[in-house]
């Protein structure tokens, strides 16, 4: 289990993490989002031990993050860190002997890695000869090929394709399965849904919003309804109290509500039309995230 508590973070005068506490246990999948200077790269840096924090600590299944503990953690980035001139193989092995396998384990690792992620004619490619997207590919293999402890993804789908992100989506799933704690960053809030369980949202390196995905939906409480039908009164709908906006997307409305109680208003006034679809659905955590943000910065 990690454990991050109460980190403080100064660059000269500016305070980039401001008294951040998580927890991630065996197993979860946690999201640390925010906007861009949020300080997600600073705590990342902190929990590998690669930056020191001006206050708080950071502790792996109880321990201080120091050298020592550093090969139970793998790290995913945004920016490529490959040595493109090695062959996969060369690349692979040697962050294996980084981290303190053998060679042999580290090539047995590496083929059933490269076959989950269907390169295997590519052990012996250079990887600058690779696609932007097999690199990514390989860049997750070293990053997990000694089963790490705790997995740090850093917008980890940059340069995949669907089908591509679908296989990732698979291996993290099953370094889950082992016990790993994983923390996930991501700008695109739909990876983060349907992905993590817990998470925070950070501000100017504070966390304003924290918790399991599905509490932070019920306490936010506007819904969305999507009304597909035709001569909808839709003026009427825009002056029921509770009802913060009628937009049209494509062939539907989506009428934003202030809570679930809105919703048999709603109904009440179309419920004589002719529709073909009146569906009340959750707040997207894209939405919960620009709303919180923006209430910060008002
Ligand atoms: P992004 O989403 O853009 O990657 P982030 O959430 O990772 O942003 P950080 O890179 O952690 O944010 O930056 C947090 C704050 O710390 C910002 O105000 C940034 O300017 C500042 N900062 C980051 N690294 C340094 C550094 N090495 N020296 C001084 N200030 C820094």
């Amino acid at each position: 289990m990690l454990q991050v508590k109460n980190i403080v973070k100064y660059y000269g005068n500016n305070k980039a993490v401001d008294n951040l506490s998580f927890e991630v246990k065996d197993g979860e999948i946690f999201g640390l989002l925010g906007e861009n200077g949020a300080g997600k790269t600073t705590t990342f840096r902190i929990i590998m031990g690669l930056l020191e924090a001006t206050e708080g600590e950071v502790l792996l299944d109880g321990k201080h993050i120091n050298y020592s503990i550093t090969d139970k953690i793998g790290f995913v980035t945004e920016e490529r860190s490959l040595l493109t001139k090695m062959t996969v193989k060369e690349q692979i092995v040697f962050y294996g002997i980084l981290k303190g396998m053998k060679e042999s384990k580290i090539e047995e690792e590496l083929k059933k890695w490269l076959k989950e992620f269907q390169i295997e004619s590519y052990e012996n490619r250079k990887i600058k000869e690779l696609s932007k997207g097999n690199q990514q590919k390989i860049q997750f293999i070293s990053a997990i090929i000694h089963h790490p402890k705790l997995l740090i993804l850093d917008e980890p789908f940059t340069g995949l394709d669907p089908i591509n992100v679908e296989l990732m989506k698979k291996a993290i799933f099953k370094l889950q399965k082992e016990g790993c704690s994983i923390i996930f960053s991501s700008h695109q809030m739909e990876h983060i849904e349907n992905f993590c369980e817990k998470l925070i949202i950070l501000v100017k390196g504070k966390a304003i919003v924290d918790g399991y995905v599905k509490d932070i939906k019920k306490e936010y409480k506007k819904k969305n309804i999507l009304i597909r039908g035709e001569d909808l009164p839709l003026k009427e709908i825009e002056k029921i109290k509770g009802v913060i906006s009628v937009t049209k997307q494509k062939d539907e409305y989506e009428v934003k509500i202030e809570n679930e109680n809105i919703a048999s208003k709603v109904f009440t006034k179309i419920k004589n039309c002719n529709i073909t679809k009146y569906d009340v659905t959750e707040p997207t955590l894209n939405e919960i995230f620009i709303a919180k943000v923006g209430e910060v910065h008002e």
